[in-house]
C-alpha cells in the first residue's frame, strides 16, 4: 500500500478507521486477533532440557560420573547409584537456581514494556505498545519511541531519530503532506514513522499502518537485539576467582590423593575420594547463587518501586557517593497549584488546594470578580489557552492529565471560570511550539473573533523578561523601562522566595502570513503580561531520606530548571542546603555556561544546588564529579538528559514523567518517581553486595575446611576421615540451602551508616580473606580433631570414627553460617533474625541426623548411629571454629 501518497481520508479509508474517534476498543481487539500482536518474534531460547544437560558439563562433573560408572562396573553399585542421585540433585538445584533467575529477568524486560498513547473510542489512553493493531491513531511527543509502522497526520516541529533502522544518527524532520513519489527510499518517507525510532523533537499524531513483523524493524532480519546477559564486575571478578580456585583446589585435591597413596590408600578409594572432594571443594555454585542473589535482590527493588534495568547497577549503587537530583515531581509532590498572580505591579492570592477547581481571587484580603480584572483575566486565559493539559470532570471528580504546571495553570484558570473548550469557541489554535527544557518557553500561536493573529508565550520568567520589549501596565502596552524591569525581577523574586514556581506569560501581535519553523525565530519582542506563581510542596519522606543518605557518606545534590530562590528555598526546607551564606553552595546554569569542566571540577564538591540548568549542563556536572573521584547517580526524564544519564555510573529515569529515550539510558527507573525511592535502592544495592560477601565467605570458609580435613588426615597418615559419597553429601546440603539463605538475608543495621565501597574494592576486602582462611582452618581442625578423638577410642570402628566427623564437619558449618551474617561478629544482631536461614539450617541439620539414624540410608551414607554422649564432643567442636575467633579484633566493629 502507498500510504505516504494518500491524505488523511483516503488514509483513514483505507486503514478502516475514523480519525476523529479512532477504532473501537471493540474492533482492535478483533484487529488484534486477526494480525496478531504487535510483537516482534524473539530468536530461539534455550529450552528447559538443554539448560538442564547444562549443569552436568562441568570437567570435575564429568570426571566424577565417569568415575562413578567406573565403580558401578566394579560392582560398588550402592555408592554408584548414590553419587549419581546426589550429582543428580546438584544439577536439579543448579538448573532450578538458573530458571528463576531467567525468569526473574524476564518479568523485569515485562515491567519495562513500552507504553504508548492512543486513541480508542474517543478517548486518549495509554496501553502496552503490544496491543496496538493497524487503524490506531496514536500520539507521540519527543521523548517517545514510536510502537509501530505509522503515516504522521499531525505534525509540529516533528524530529525522530531513525539510527535503530537507517544507521543515520540526525534525526530526520518530519511532516503529515502526501509525497507523490512512487517509490520512495526508507530515509525519504518523511510523512512516516517507523517502529522502534525514537521522536527527539517536537509532537505529533499517526495513523498505524503496520505492525509487528509486519513493519519496516520487523524486515530487518537480524536486527533484533536479542537480550544479553550483562556480567556484573563483581561477576567478571569472581569468574576469574573461580578459575584460580579451581587451579588451587584441585592442585590440593591431588596432593591429598598423592598423600594418600603413598601412605598406604588404595588408588581405586583415593582417586573417588579425589574427585567427590574436588567436586565439593570447587565453587562451582558460586556464580550461579551470586545471579540469584543479585535477581532475588532486583525483586525485592522492584517491590520498592525501583527497577533495574542493567543489572551491574545494583553493585554500582553500593558505592554511589554523590546523588544529583532532579526537583520536581522528584523531591517535590509536582502537583502545582497556583496560589498568587502578579501583573502591573499588582498582586492576587488564590485559595483552594491541589486539584480541586474551587477556588477565589483575592486582592490583598478582598474577593474580587474576575472579570473586572482585566490584566488578571488575560493572564488566566492566556496561561489556559498555551496549554495541552487536559481537565475533565468525571462523576464529580476532577481529572487532570499532562504536565502538572499546565495543569495548575488550567485550574487557576477554571477557578475564574475559564476552560479550554469555551476559549476555543473563541480562538482559533494555529500553530504550537512545543515546551522543551532547553528554550524553558512553549507557544502557540491563536487567532480570535475579530481575526487578529497572535502568539501566546509562556515560561521560566527570567527568560521572557529577556524576550521582551514591553509590559501590559494599567492595561496599556509600555515600553520595558529600568523602573519597570525592577519591579518585575522583584515580584519574581519575592513568589521564588516563597518556594514557589514561577512561570511569565507573555504575548506578541502576528501578521498575517508563513510562521516560522524554528521557534527562536518568533519567541522575541514579546510584551510581558503577568506572573503566575504555583506551590510545589516538598515530598514528606525527601527530607529523612536525605539525611539517611548524608549519615552512609552520600551527598544529595539538587539539580533543577527552576529559579535559584525557589530551589534554594526547598533545598533548605529538605535539609540539602543549610541556612547562611550560599555563594559557594549554589550555582545557576548562566555561571555554569561560563565555567570548563576542570574550573568546574574546583568548586564542584561544595556545590549542593545547580538551579536554572539546562539539560546539557549535567553532563558537565556528572564529569566533573567523576573527574573527583566520585561515583555518580543522576536523574532525568527528557531526551536532553539522555547523555548524562548515560554518563552518570547510575543513570535513573523517571518512571512516570520519564521519555522512553531517558528510561532506555538509564540502569535503574524509579516507578514512583520519588527522591525517597534512590535512597532505598541504594540501601538494597549495599545489601546486596554484603550478602554476596557473606555466602562467598561461607561456601569458601567450608570448602577451606572439606579440603583441610583431608590434607591434614593424609599428612598424618590416618584412614579416609569422610567417604566419597559423604563429602558430596556436605556439598549439596550445607552449601545449599543455607547459602540461598543468606543471600536473602537483612540488612545490617549499620549499613546505611558507612562510607561508600570504593568501586574497586576486591572481593575479600575488608577482612574477608582472613576470615575465610582462619574459620576454614578451625572447621578442619575441630572435624579432623573429632575423628581422631573418636579413631583413637576404638581404631576397629572406622564408619563409627567417619560418622562422627562427618557430623562434626556439618554442624561446624551449620554454626558457622550464622557468623557469616554479620561482618562486625555472631554477637551483634539476633542470630535467628533471618527465618530462612533458620528454617534452612534446620532441614539441612535433620537432613544430617536422617542419614545417619534411618537405617535405610547408613548403607548408602556408610554412617552408623551415634552415641547420644558423643554428641557433647561434636557440638563442642564445631562451635569451636565460630566462637573461638568471634570478638578477636579482627572483627573489630567497623566504622
Ligand atoms: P526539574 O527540577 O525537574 O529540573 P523543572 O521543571 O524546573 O524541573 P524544566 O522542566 O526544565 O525543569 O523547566 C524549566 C523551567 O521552564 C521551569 O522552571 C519553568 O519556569 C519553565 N516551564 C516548565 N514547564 C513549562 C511549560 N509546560 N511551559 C512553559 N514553561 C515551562
Amino acid at each position: 500500500m502507498n500510504y505516504h501518497q494518500m491524505n488523511e481520508d483516503e488514509l483513514a479509508k483505507s486503514l478502516h478507521t475514523n480519525k476523529v474517534t479512532g477504532l473501537s476498543n471493540k474492533l482492535a481487539d478483533e484487529r488484534r486477533k486477526k494480525v496478531g500482536r504487535n510483537e516482534l518474534s524473539e530468536g530461539e531460547k534455550q529450552s528447559a532440557i538443554l539448560l538442564f544437560f547444562s549443569q552436568f558439563k562441568d570437567f570435575m562433573v564429568i570426571v566424577l560420573l565417569a568415575a562413578t560408572l567406573i565403580s558401578g562396573l566394579l560392582g560398588e553399585y550402592v555408592d554408584a547409584v548414590a553419587i549419581m542421585v546426589i550429582v543428580l540433585l546438584n544439577g536439579m538445584l543448579g538448573f532450578i537456581q538458573e530458571r528463576k533467575a531467567e525468569k526473574s529477568l524476564q518479568a523485569l524486560k515485562n515491567l519495562s514494556a513500552p507504553q504508548v498513547t492512543v486513541l480508542r473510542d474517543g478517548q486518549w489512553s495509554k496501553i502496552d505498545s503490544k496491543d496496538i493493531v493497524p487503524g490506531d491513531i496514536l500520539r507521540f511527543a519527543s521523548g517517545d519511541r514510536i510502537g509501530a509502522d505509522l503515516r504522521i497526520i499531525t505534525a509540529n516541529n516533528l524530529e525522530i531519530e531513525e539510527s535503530a533502522l537507517t544507521g543515520e544518527s540526525i534525526p530526520s524532520v518530519k511532516h503529515s503532506d502526501p509525497i507523490l513519489d512512487e517509490n520512495p527510499s526508507l530515509g525519504d518517507l518523511n510523512n512516516m514513522a517507523f517502529m522502534g525510532t525514537m521522536v527527539t523533537r517536537g509532537n505529533g499524531v499517526g495513523i498505524v499502518t503496520g505492525t509487528g513483523m509486519n513493519t519496516a524493524m520487523g524486515n530487518i532480519a537480524g536486527m533484533i537485539e536479542s537480550a544479553q546477559a550483562v556480567m556484573t564486575p563483581l561477576q567478571r571478578r569472581l569468574d576469574q576467582l573461580g578459575k584460580i580456585l579451581i587451579t588451587v583446589a584441585l592442585f590440593l585435591t591431588i596432593i591429598v590423593v598423592l598423600v594418600g597413596v603413598i601412605h598406604g590408600h588404595d588408588v581405586y578409594t583415593m582417586f573417588l575420594a579425589g574427585v567427590s572432594l574436588a567436586v565439593a571443594a570447587i565453587p562451582e555454585g558460586l556464580p550461579a547463587i551470586v545471579t540469584i542473589a543479585l535477581s532475588l535482590g532486583v525483586q525485592r527493588m522492584i517491590r520498592k518501586k525501583a527497577i533495574v534495568r542493567k543489572l551491574p547497577a545494583v553493585e554500582t549503587l553500593g558505592c554511589a557517593s554523590v546523588i544529583c537530583s532532579d526537583k520536581t515531581g522528584t523531591m517535590t509532590q509536582n502537583k502545582m497549584t497556583v496560589t498568587h498572580v502578579w501583573s502591573g505591579g499588582k498582586t492576587w492570592t488564590v485559595s483552594g488546594t491541589g486539584y480541586e477547581a474551587t477556588g477565589d481571587y483575592f486582592d490583598q484580603d478582598k474577593k474580587v470578580d474576575v472579570e473586572r480584572e482585566k490584566a488578571l483575566q488575560q493572564l488566566l486565559t492566556f496561561g489556559v489557552l498555551c496549554n495541552n493539559a487536559e481537565i475533565k470532570l468525571e462523576h464529580n471528580k476532577l481529572s487532570v492529565d499532562g504536565d502538572p504546571t499546565e495543569v495548575a495553570l488550567m485550574i487557576a484558570g477554571a477557578k475564574a471560570g475559564l476552560d479550554k473548550k469555551t476559549l476555543l469557541g473563541q480562538f482559533t489554535l494555529e500553530k504550537e511550539y512545543p515546551f522543551d527544557s532547553a528554550r524553558k518557553m512553549m507557544s502557540v500561536v491563536v487567532k480570535n473573533s475579530y481575526g487578529d493573529r497572535f502568539l501566546i508565550t509562556k515560561g521560566a520568567p527570567d527568560v521572557l523578561t529577556l524576550k521582551s520589549e514591553a509590559i501590559l501596565w494599567d492595561g496599556k502596552r509600555k515600553a520595558f523601562s529600568p523602573r519597570q524591569i525592577d519591579e518585575v525581577n522583584k515580584a519574581i523574586n519575592q513568589l521564588a522566595s516563597m518556594a514557589l514556581r514561577t512561570i511569565a506569560i507573555a504575548y506578541k501581535p502576528l501578521k498575517e502570513g508563513v510562521l516560522p519553523e524554528r521557534a527562536d525565530d518568533v519567541e522575541q519582542q514579546l510584551t510581558l503580561i503577568g506572573l503566575q506563581g504555583m506551590i510545589d510542596p516538598p515530598r514528606p519522606e525527601v527530607q529523612a531520606a536525605v539525611s539517611e543518605c548524608k549519615a552512609a557518606g552520600i551527598k544529595t545534590v539538587m539539580i533543577t530548571g527552576d529559579h535559584v530562590e525557589t530551589a534554594c528555598a526547598i533545598a533548605e526546607q529538605l535539609g540539602i542546603l543549610s541556612s547562611g551564606p550560599k555563594e559557594t553552595k549554589v550555582l545557576d546554569g548562566r555561571k555554569l555556561n561560563e565555567l570548563s569542566v576542570e574550573d568546574l571540577e574546583k568548586v564542584v564538591e561544595d556545590i549542593s544546588v545547580f538551579a536554572r540548568v539546562s539539560p546539557e549542563h549535567k553532563l558537565k556536572i556528572v564529569n566533573a564529579l567523576q573527574n573527583k573521584g566520585h561515583i555518580v547517580a543522576m536523574t532525568g526524564d527528557g531526551v536532553n538528559d539522555a547523555p548524562a544519564i548515560k554518563a552518570a555510573d547510575i543513570g535513573i529515569a523517571m518512571g512516570i514523567t520519564g521519555t522512553d529515550v531517558a528510561k532506555e539510558a538509564s540502569s535503574l527507573i524509579l516507578l514512583d518517581d520519588n527522591f525517597a525511592t534512590i535512597k532505598a535502592a541504594i540501601k538494597e544495592g549495599r545489601n546486596i553486595y554484603e550478602n554476596i560477601r557473606k555466602f562467598i565467605r561461607y561456601l569458601l570458609a567450608s570448602n577451606v575446611g572439606e579440603i583441610l580435613v583431608m590434607l591434614f588426615a593424609m599428612l598424618l597418615s590416618l584412614p579416609l576421615p569422610l567417604v566419597p559419597i559423604q563429602i558430596l553429601w556436605v556439598n549439596l546440603v550445607t552449601d545449599g540451602l543455607p547459602a540461598m539463605a543468606l543471600g536473602l538475608d537483612q540488612p545490617e543495621e549499620n549499613v546505611m551508616r558507612r562510607h561508600p565501597r570504593h568501586p574497586k574494592e576486591g572481593v575479600f576486602a575488608r577482612g574477608l580473606g582472613w576470615k575465610i582462611l582462619s574459620r576454614g582452618f578451625l572447621i578442619g581442625l575441630v572435624t579432623l580433631a573429632a575423628f581422631i578423638i573418636i579413631y583413637q577410642r576404638d581404631p576397629n570402628n572406622l564408619p563409627y570414627a567417619q560418622t562422627t566427623a562427618f557430623a562434626t564437619l556439618v554442624m561446624a558449618q551449620l554454626i558457622h553460617v550464622f557468623d557469616c551474617r554479620s561482618e562486625i561478629s555472631i554477637f551483634s544482631r539476633n542470630p535467628f533474625g533471618n527465618k530462612y536461614l533458620v528454617w534452612a539450617v534446620i532441614s539441612s541439620a535433620l537432613l544430617m541426623v536422617a542419614v545417619i539414624y534411618i537405617p535405610i540410608f547408613q548403607p548408602i551414607f556408610h554412617t552408623v548411629a551415634i552415641e547420644w554422649i558423643d554428641w557433647m564432643l561434636i557440638l563442642g567442636l564445631s562451635a569451636m571454629p565460630t566462637f573461638l575467633l568471634a570478638g578477636t579484633f579482627f572483627s573489630r566493629k567497623r566504622k
